[in-house]
Parts: structure tokens; sequence; C-alpha cells
């Protein structure tokens, strides 16, 4: 499709020079496809548990207004279900704001082995939950990344607690950190599970917004299905690249690639 637009002459009169746009429109159609179809699944993503929760008053109003059991157990799966809205909300919040930011991220120095041990140390009550060990394997080297402390946080508790919820339950997730073999300006980054793993399907689809494997699992794990499209967007902002390897049955690994920008 061509757009055609005068340009404005000096002193008005009859535009002589024309402009011409050539805008591609499958490429717009796309993006407005994938903006409704958000939409939809954001829509439908808070629908469910709300369609549960006036479910549930209904019959706390009426058949089960006088029965002490059921109210207990119909109340605490209430609270679970709003908690859930919450956490969707919480996770649309997090996705639309760091959309909106450009890139690049802010040039602050981030050292990645602090960075790791901060978000460990953070994480300690989920590891606990899950019985699992997290241990942090460094090769010599300084790791050190241009970018947004907070937002690289965020990257890596999303990737370990995927690694508990999905990957190894009572076992041990690997964080490593090592320099790309020959690439010495590429850092890279690994939270390493020993869990079931995914089978390759999935793989190239799993930072899409609402992609889950298995719906349910992640919705008895309490996930949202946003949590690797976050992932994607902060490393984008970072000029940072996702690698995920997964074998089934011998886990899994999400690797963040770092390049070192010169000095
Ligand atoms: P969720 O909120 O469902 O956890 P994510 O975007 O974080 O959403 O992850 C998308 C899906 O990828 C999950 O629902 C899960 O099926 C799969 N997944 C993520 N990490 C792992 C992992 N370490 N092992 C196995 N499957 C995983």
């Amino acid at each position: 499709a061509v757009d055609v637009l005068p340009l404005a002459q000096a002193g008005g009169g009859a535009p002589s020079r024309f402009l011409l746009l050539f805008r591609d429109r499958t490429a717009e159609r796309r993006i407005e496809r994938m903006r409704t179809d958000f939409v939809a699944n954001a829509s439908h993503e808070l629908r469910t548990p709300l369609s549960s929760l006036i479910g549930f008053i209904e019959t706390l109003q009426g058949p089960a207004r006088d029965d002490q059991a059921a109210r207990e157990r119909f109340l605490a799966i209430m609270r679970e279900q709003a908690a859930r809205m919450s956490r969707l909300i919480d996770d649309l919040l997090s996705l639309s704001q760091i959309e909106m930011k450009r890139p690049p991220a802010p040039g602050h120095t981030v050292d990645l082995v602090e960075l790791l041990e901060d978000v460990r140390h953070l994480l300690e009550p989920v590891l606990e939950d899950s019985g699992v060990t997290a241990e942090l394997e460094v090769e010599p080297g300084d790791y050190v990344v241009q970018g947004e402390h907070d937002e690289l946080v965020q990257v890596f508790s999303n990737l370990i607690e995927n690694a508990c919820k999905y990957g190894a339950s009572g076992e041990r997730v690997l964080l490593s950190l090592a320099f790309e073999p020959g690439e010495p300006r590429t850092i890279r980054a690994t939270v390493r599970d020993f869990g079931p793993g995914i089978a390759a399907e999935h793989v190239p689809r799993l930072t899409e917004r609402f992609y889950r494997v298995n719906v349910e699992s992640s919705r008895a794990k309490r996930g949202t299905g946003l949590g690797l499209s976050i992932v994607r967007n902060i490393l984008l902002r970072h000029s940072a690249r996702l690698v995920i390897w997964s074998e089934p049955g011998m886990g899994s690994a999400f690797s963040v690639l770092f390049p070192i920008r010169k000095k």
C-alpha cells in the first residue's frame, strides 16, 4: 500500500512536492491482531476466576448459607481466586510498563554475581517451600554488565521461580555464570533445573504471552503465562538474548546472553 502525503509549502499554495510513504500494511495488521488477541486473552484469564467468585458468592447467599463447613471451604477457594486475579493484574501491569519503555535500558553497572546472590536471598521462602537448593557456580572472571538492576532481578526471579515450579521439586537448581566459549565479549548466565523438561515443539513459543505447556498445571502452580514474556521484553531492552535448552527427562536450562559493551 502506498500513502501519498502532500508536503506543506512555505507561503501556502498548492503543494508541489509529494512524500511517498510505503507502509507495510501486513505488519500493521499483524500488530493490530496481536493487540486484539492480547485483550481477548487477558479478559478471558480474568473472567475465569471472576466467574468462579460470583458462583461461590451466589452459593454462599443461597444453598450454603447455613453450612459452616462449606462456608470455610468456599471462602478459602474464593481467596485463592482473588489472589489469582491480583497476580494476573500485577503481571499485566509489569508487562505493559516494560513494553512502554524504549530501549536501551539505562546503563547502570550491574555485577551479576551480586545480583544472583541477591535474587537467591530474595527467593529463600520460595526455595524453602519447594525444597529446592539453588547453587551458584561462577567461573573466574568479572561479570559486570550495563543495565537496570531491578529489571534484571525480575528476569532471574522469574527464571528461578519457574525452575522451582516446573523443574525441580525437592531437587537442586544450578545458577551459573561463564563467558561464552569463543566469544569473550558475551556473558552467559544460566538457570538450570533437573526436572521433567519441555517437549521441543513448545520451546519456541514459551515467551509468547499467555503461552503455557499445560494450562491446568500452570494455574495450579500460580502461573499467569506472562512470566517469560516479561523476561523477553526486559532482555530486549538490554540487547540480551534468551536461549532455552530443554530435554524431556533431563531438565531445562534458560540462559541469558549478555553482550559486554566496549568501554
Ligand atoms: P507461568 O506463569 O505459567 O509460569 P511463564 O511465562 O513463566 O508462565 O512460563 C510459560 C510456561 O513455560 C509455563 O506455563 C510452563 O509450562 C513452561 N515452563 C517454564 N519454565 C519451565 C521449566 N523450568 N521447566 C518446565 N517447564 C517450564
